[in-house]
């Protein structure tokens, strides 16, 4: 492989909030906290290694095309300026591979940033968010297994919206959320614990995450987590609700190869899969309600 990869050093962090989430959203799942914290170039580096080792299992798997498998090891660092020292390769390529490129799953959470800044910044009389409670749910191993249950997830996550959304003068209604569905290949027990050994189960993860007018903060829907009030979106506590929400399925890159595969495949044939942003959903955002 050797002069065909692009070698990426590190000038400097991008720090706008959507980076940093986005950043955040996928080296804290990989790195201990203290690799993040002292050096950054080592974090690049890390991601880019761990990446690179991941693209040609999933090459020899077949989800990534042969004729792709340097616009994927050559994705362009999303987050981090970098200055390229080999000239391999002039271009900057994005690979799109956003279902498992670190890179590429970080420019689509820094879009999805945007979207819900944009969303609570419109708000009235303060912001609020609200997180559904987090749904881990094990299945057993095997595509239609994983099929089903991301319906499942679909589903619980949608209806979370909707009843929350019912009528502009519900209390607790919402304006606006995203909700997330996440796979990860990372093996763990019935109990959800990450395992190395024993019978092998997804770990699937659903979230909904709901915009809220501030002084609207009674009425509650079961099994909610209780609701945080945010500052402006581009605070620390906005970041890092948005990068625990979309946090990177680590097992992709570090689990089990051939269930990442497996994973990704059923991911690939799943329609509206991963999560979907709720914008403004009604006038009452900005039209005084
Ligand atoms: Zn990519």
């Amino acid at each position: 492989m050797g002069n065909k990869l692009r070698k990426f050093e590190l000038i400097e962090p991008v720090m706008a909030p959507d980076a940093r989430a986005a950043r955040r959203a996928v080296a804290a799942p990989l790195f201990p906290k203290e690799t993040m914290a002292a050096d950054w170039n080592a974090v690049l580096q890390a991601i880019l290694t761990a990446w690179r080792a991941r693209v040609w299992v999933l090459v020899s798997k077949g989800y990534i095309p042969l004729t792709q498998r340097w616009v994927a090891a050559n994705c362009l660092p999303a987050t981090f300026l970098t200055a390229t020292a080999t000239t391999a390769g002039n271009k900057n390529w994005f690979c799109n591979y956003r279902d498992v490129c670190p890179w590429c799953y970080m420019r689509w959470v820094s879009g999805v940033y945007r979207a819900a800044a944009e969303v609570t910044g419109r708000t009235e009389g303060g912001r609020a968010l609200r997180m559904m409670r987090t749904v881990h749910l094990s299945y057993g191993a095997g595509p239609a297994g994983l099929t089903a249950a991301l319906d499942t997830l679909q589903r619980e996550a949608r209806m979370a919206l909707r009843a929350n959304q019912a009528g502009p003068d519900a209390p607790g209604a919402a304006v606006g959320g995203v909700w997330s569905v996440m796979v990860d290949p990372a093996v763990v027990r019935k109990d959800g614990k990450a395992t190395t050994k024993g019978t092998p189960f997804w770990r699937l993860r659903a979230r909904a995450l709901l915009v809220v007018p501030g002084d609207r903060m009674v009425g509650t829907l079961r099994g909610w987590d209780p609701p945080q009030v945010l500052g402006a979106p581009g605070s620390e506590e906005f970041t890092e609700v948005l990068a625990g929400h979309f946090r990177y399925p680590a097992g992709l890159v570090r689990g089990n190869p051939s269930r990442a595969a497996e994973c990704l495949q059923v991911r690939k044939e799943y329609p509206g899969y991963l999560a979907g942003t709720v914008g403004r959903l009604r006038g009452a955002a900005t039209a005084g309600g």
